[in-house]
């Protein structure tokens, strides 16, 4: 049987990953979405086993000495976030593609271990308009805020080692571009 694809996005937090990757998921029957693991406290409206499992850093340590995880980064301080193993090889190995959506370091480290991932980077328009997203969101703290955008910088230098970068302006035309890459891959 022909494995399923693996497909990770990655962009700037704030630009708009999450709506992307639930269109993404609405639109594509034959796409199942790994939920990572974070030690990051709840967003208002974000569930247990929906968005992320949300674990104590004792549960994400021991998840780590365990193997249980790809990949796991500190992606932003004192914040882990990382990729459970058991179910991707699942289902990649009953033909189902698989989406992640990790940072550009866990994106690296995953590009090592599975040579066929395709990655694809979302980029905004501009940092202003990221920054702008980002105090409209209103769910970070300015320190916080600062912080994503300086990491942002160095994100959207990574996205040479991408296969394709788009640009969230429209989100109708970046969601048809991506979709027609996932088709590409199939
Ligand atoms: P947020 O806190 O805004 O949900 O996510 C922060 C960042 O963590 C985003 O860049 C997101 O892509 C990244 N991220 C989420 N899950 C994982 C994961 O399992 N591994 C890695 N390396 N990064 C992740």
């Amino acid at each position: 049987m022909k494995k399923g694809k693996l497909i990770v996005i990655s962009g700037p937090s704030g630009v708009g990953k999450s709506t992307i990757r639930d269109r993404l998921l609405e639109e594509n029957d034959n796409l199942w979405y790994s939920i990572s693991m974070t030690t990051r406290a709840p967003r208002e409206g974000e569930e247990h086993g929906v968005h992320y499992f949300f674990v104590t850093e004792e549960e994400f340590l021991k998840s780590i000495s365990k193997h249980e995880l790809i990949e796991y980064m500190e992606v932003y301080k004192g914040t882990y976030y990382g990729t459970p193993k058991k179910e991707i090889d699942k289902r990649l190995n009953k033909g189902i593609n698989v989406l992640l959506e990790i940072d550009v370091d866990g994106a690296m480290n995953v590009k090592n271990i599975y040579k066929d991932a395709m990655l694809i980077f979302i980029t905004p328009p501009s940092l202003e308009e990221l920054e702008k997203r980002l105090n409209l969101r209103n769910t970070n703290s300015k320190e916080d805020i600062k912080e994503r955008l300086i990491k942002a910088r160095y994100e959207i230098d990574m996205s040479n080692n991408y296969d394709f970068v788009v640009t969230n302006d429209d989100l109708e035309t970046c969601v048809k571009e991506i979709n027609n890459y996932i088709k590409l891959k199939n």
